[in-house]
């Protein structure tokens, strides 16, 4: 693994971004260190970009989405990354999603960075892994980082906890459940963006953001934000300044709540990635882990409660951590 040349990271270098991320992607144990000695140089410099997770169905118009929005960024002299969750990527080969080719305009913006999902991992480790190339992405001067899934399972729920804003992707007249999207994601949207609205579906798209406007209305929203439906071409592109602004909107409105809410997600990360660690632990040390299979075939035969067999596993535990 080279040498991450920290200086050219925090001058916005992009192969000095995508050298740290390789690193950060890594389950090598040594770069695992390396990856978390890199984030703690980070962690000063990052927190200050827009997170802003996009999430839609495939054929939706995701990366011609982000295209245009990331250029319309770049216009107002922003510098634009885009990170990805896929859980749906391959073991081996590329991943679906914030691929290079889809966004080849973008990709040649020098004020640009397009990172596809890591690949080969569980959702969760997936996602842990876009955490911290959010970090690192930022602390290279990244201003706006969108993070891009696919609207058909577990993964907006991942991106929408390490995410600012949640905006969701629809086509134009079909309703969301021929869209394949579950109420659950609509109640995660702060914003729905109605794509497509251009030439013979623009009326479409007019009728779709009435229809979701009214579908909003009906869900039980808190907090300091009411989620508003908007309509862009983003082919055209159109109403990209105007989605700009509710966004804009969104971060004054959020001026506490927002930093409140990254607070409440780092906690959560780092809950999660103790219970992950404490588990592999575990699992890796021969003695506990044979009891812990022991105990997993019981509840599966039914002979012992599962709650008798967790505790059954745990008291060595407590009884090592009190000696
Ligand atoms: P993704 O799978 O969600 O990333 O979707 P793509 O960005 O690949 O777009 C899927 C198809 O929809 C492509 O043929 C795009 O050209 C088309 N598309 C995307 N955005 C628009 C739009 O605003 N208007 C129209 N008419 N077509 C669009």
């Amino acid at each position: 693994m080279p040498e991450i040349d920290f200086q050219a990271l925090r001058t916005g270098q992009r192969r000095a971004l995508a050298k740290a991320i390789t690193l950060i992607e890594s389950s090598h144990p040594t770069h695992r260190k390396q990856a978390a000695a890199l984030l703690e140089r980070c962690l000063p410099h990052s927190g200050k970009s827009l997170r802003i997770g996009i999430s839609g169905v495939p054929g939706v118009g995701k990366s011609t989405f982000i295209e245009a929005f990331g250029l319309f960024l770049i216009g107002l002299g922003k510098r634009v990354g885009v990170l990805a969750v896929d859980p749906s990527s391959p073991l081996h080969g590329g991943s679906i999603l914030g691929d290079k080719t889809r966004m080849e305009r973008l990709s040649r913006e020098d004020h640009a960075f397009i990172r596809p999902s890591p690949a080969g991992r569980s959702l969760g480790g997936v996602a842990n892994r876009t955490r911290e190339a959010v970090l690192v992405a930022e602390s290279a001067g990244f201003d706006v980082i969108l993070v891009e899934t696919v609207g058909v399972g577990q993964s907006e729920y991942e991106v929408h906890s390490m995410t600012d804003l949640f905006l969701v992707l629809m086509q134009p007249g079909a309703g969301d459940e021929l869209q394949g999207i579950k109420k659950g994601i609509l109640e995660l949207a702060d914003l729905i963006v109605v794509n497509k609205a251009d030439g013979d579906a623009e009326r479409l798209a007019s009728q779709s953001v009435v229809h979701y406007k009214n579908a909003m209305g009906f869900l039980n929203h808190q907090g300091f934000w009411t989620p508003e439906v908007l309509s862009v071409s983003s082919i055209e592109p159109r109403g990209i300044d105007t989605l700009w602004e509710r966004m804009v909107a969104y971060c004054e409105a959020g001026s506490e709540a927002i930093p409140a809410r990254r607070t409440a997600q780092a906690s959560q990360w780092f809950e999660r990635l103790l219970n992950d660690g404490v588990t592999e632990l575990l699992k890796t040390n021969a003695a506990w882990a044979e009891l812990y299979q022991a105990q997993k075939q019981r509840v599966a035969t039914g002979e012992i409660a599962p709650p008798q067999a967790a505790l059954a596993c745990i008291e060595p535990l407590e009884n090592a951590l009190k000696s």
